[in-house]
């Protein structure tokens, strides 16, 4: 069901590099490469998941507890007027990359979601 190869496991273990910008006991936040806004981070659980359909609830509470901590940061970081989140399940659902992830967006009156890449 998971896979530790996919491209945020990686990452967790600093295999290939990423932005970080918050990290807990339980949790890592970085930056989306192929941003959709001009704030656009990722959190993660350091833990094995692949998604919110394996996830326990002790990996919901810790991803949720670091995207409010975000979202609240990010509203100041980029003056931003609202947050949007984003999360995939499964190819079916919109997921590509099989660790279990929260995007975490900055919103601006008005603007729209930047085009993938
Ligand atoms: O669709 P899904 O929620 O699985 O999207 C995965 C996200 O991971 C994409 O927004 C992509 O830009 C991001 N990504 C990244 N760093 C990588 C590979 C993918 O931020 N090295």
């Amino acid at each position: 069901m998971y896979d530790p190869d996919n491209i945020f496991g990686k990452i967790l273990r600093g295999e290939i590099p990423s932005t970080r910008v918050y990290e807990d006991d339980d949790t890592l936040a970085f930056m989306d490469i192929m941003p959709r806004a001009e704030g656009h981070v990722l959190v993660i659980p350091k833990t094995p998941c692949r998604n919110m359909l394996d996830a326990s609830p002790e990996q919901v509470a810790a991803v949720m507890k670091t995207v409010q901590i975000l979202s609240r940061a990010m509203m100041v970081a980029f003056e931003a007027d609202g947050i949007t989140l984003q999360q995939f399940n499964e190819a079916a659902g919109g997921q590509e990359v099989f660790h279990l992830h929260f995007h975490v967006l900055a919103r601006h009156e008005g603007d729209r979601l930047w085009a993938p890449g």
